[in-house]
């Protein structure tokens, strides 16, 4: 789309300013008697970054949902380029030049990435008089949609082959192809490696040049002072305030969406014990994950695991752990070998595991709270064999308490708690077996500000008390926080370590990137 038709495309008011792009118009919704919604009024300007932010369920989807005819308000109305606009299907939203990128990926594995992009609207042509879909078309469309965007993915590659962080960039190569008016974005990055996020980042700033407009949800601050023109924020539905990301800072929005709250305090660093390992592994090796893999882990330590998306984190965790096997290497755990670990040995043992999936593999989603925090203990728990529900119950409060986990009934399903609170139980659980090594992998991600900082006071406060801890996340920032030392892994191999009290993000990012003494 070129400059001037994206202009021609804009529509004027009689005082001659450009209409926003988007208007609420005095916008509730309302859910079963509950307000989701109440009363925004609210614009957004034409060919801008708008960031949308607010802590969980403070309607932000919901916002998004109404833009994109899957949702009705309940009251108010919706405008577009100055014009009210009916928004009763996915289809009006489309005609009217909008696309969404829902938090859930929704491009069908088994197909390739090209026929994910043109899904339902293959190229054709004639072949012995009937219509055929013209397979090299596709191809080279999506191809050159690709190139286009910097990409450099294979259009004929299953969807399957690719990491998460690259099927959600897919998923927005999608969004792209139909060339968008108005784009939303619900949380894009919370799957995304830097790399990939850099690769958003400069599709969303060539798209922001075409004069397109772009809603984006994120629960990372520090992406909003990169990528965000302006950034509102919303609380329990209400419209709390919006301004220019260039005259506001990371602790006005954050007090925007809690009220005052205080950022938590790591305790002081304290010298650790580098005496006995809980842990031990040296020269860990699986043919195409990681190589050699060497480390020890200390009690009341937290050791991160700084690395890109692909540098090996998740498999190392997974094969000491037992999930996943290994060539070589050994593993010793309390001075222990173990030739051939399985996650139920070492539960045992005295090994947790929050994978970084908690959705697939740390919750059962249609087990209530109650069920889910004592899936891990359940043999602890059982006495004579005989588990009750009384049985349970003391463990199940005590994790309630101690996390401070919001949830209104314990018997209801876990799938109706936010994504913080939904980690926290996914850490009770765990907690739950007394651990003396936890494997956190991810644990912040698709999480909002103030639970992130509640999860980190459980580590650091579980470490306290002398349990061992290996730290996975993709946000450097985070692991300079939380951990006492930082392993860098990049391609499968240790590439260095890293004192985070020494080192700065920069160079930590350096690392990850080059690795050390390259
Ligand atoms: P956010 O995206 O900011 O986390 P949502 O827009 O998803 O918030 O949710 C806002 C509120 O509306 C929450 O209290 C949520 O529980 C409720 N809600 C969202 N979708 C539904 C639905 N389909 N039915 C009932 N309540 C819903
Ligand atoms: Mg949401």
């Amino acid at each position: 789309m070129t400059g001037e038709m994206t202009a021609g495309l804009k529509t004027r008011t009689p005082a001659g300013a450009l209409a926003p792009a988007i208007e609420f118009v005095e916008v509730s919704k309302v859910y079963d008697g509950k307000i989701a919604v109440a009363r925004i009024d609210h614009s957004f300007d034409v060919g801008r970054v708008h960031a949308l932010m607010g802590k969980n369920g403070s309607g932000k989807s919901t916002l998004v949902k109404i833009l994109s005819g899957a949702v009705q308000p309940t009251l108010g109305h919706v405008k577009i380029n100055g014009n009210r606009t009916e928004l009763a299907t996915p289809r009006d939203a489309f005609a009217a030049g909008i696309i969404t990128v829902h938090q859930e990926l929704s491009l069908v594995p088994s197909l390739s990435v090209a026929e994910n992009i043109y899904l339902g609207r293959m190229p054709k042509k004639r072949f012995l008089g009937s219509s055929v879909v013209d397979w090299q078309g596709v191809n080279s469309r999506a191809a050159q949609l690709l190139r286009e965007m910097g990409l450099d993915s294979d259009p004929r590659k299953p969807v399957s082959e690719l990491s998460v962080g690259q099927q959600q960039i897919i998923e927005i190569a999608k969004a792209m192809s139909f060339e968008p008016k108005i784009l939303l974005l619900d949380e894009p990055t919370s799957a995304l490696a830097s790399r990939e996020v850099e690769q958003l980042f400069n599709l969303i700033r060539r798209l922001r040049e075409r004069g397109v407009t772009m809603v984006y949800i994120t629960h990372r601050m520090n992406e909003l002072f990169e990528i965000a023109d302006t950034c509102t924020v919303i609380r329990d539905g209400h419209y709390i305030g919006g301004v220019e990301m260039s005259e506001t800072s990371p602790a006005q929005i954050i007090e925007m969406m809690f009220g005052a709250i205080a950022k938590a305090k790591r305790p002081p660093r304290k010298e650790i014990a580098r005496s006995k390992p809980v842990l031990s592994v040296r020269d860990l090796s699986r043919e195409g994950a990681f190589e050699n893999i060497s480390f020890d882990l200390y009690p009341g330590e937290i050791l991160g695991f700084a690395g890109l998306l692909g540098s090996g984190r998740t498999e190392i965790l997974k094969s000491i752990f037992g999930a996943d096997p290994f060539d070589r290497g050994t593993i010793e755990f309390e001075g222990r070998a173990i030739a051939s670990p399985t996650p139920r040995s070492m539960k045992r043992l005295g090994l947790g595991y929050t994978p970084e999936n908690r959705k697939e593999a740390g919750l059962v989603q249609m087990l209530s709270s109650h069920d889910n925090l004592c899936l891990a203990s359940l043999s602890r728990i059982a006495s004579n064999g005989v588990i009750t529900k009384p049985h349970e119950e003391p463990f199940v409060r005590q994790q309630i308490t101690d996390l401070a986990i919001k949830v209104p009934d314990a018997m209801l399903p876990v799938s109706s708690l936010s994504g913080g609170n939904q980690q926290k139980i996914v850490i009770g659980n765990w907690l739950n077996t007394s651990p003396k090594v936890m494997f956190f992998d991810e644990p912040s991600r698709g999480v909002d500000v103030r639970a992130r900082q509640q999860i980190f006071e459980i580590i650091w406060k579980q470490a306290a008390q002398g349990l061992a801890c290996v730290f996975v996340s993709s946000e450097l920032e985070e692991l300079l926080e939380v951990a006492d030392r930082i392993v860098i892994l990049k391609g499968g191999r240790q590439v260095g370590t890293a004192d985070p009290v020494t080192t700065d993000l920069t160079a930590l990012y350096r690392l990850c990137m080059e690795g050390a003494d390259h």
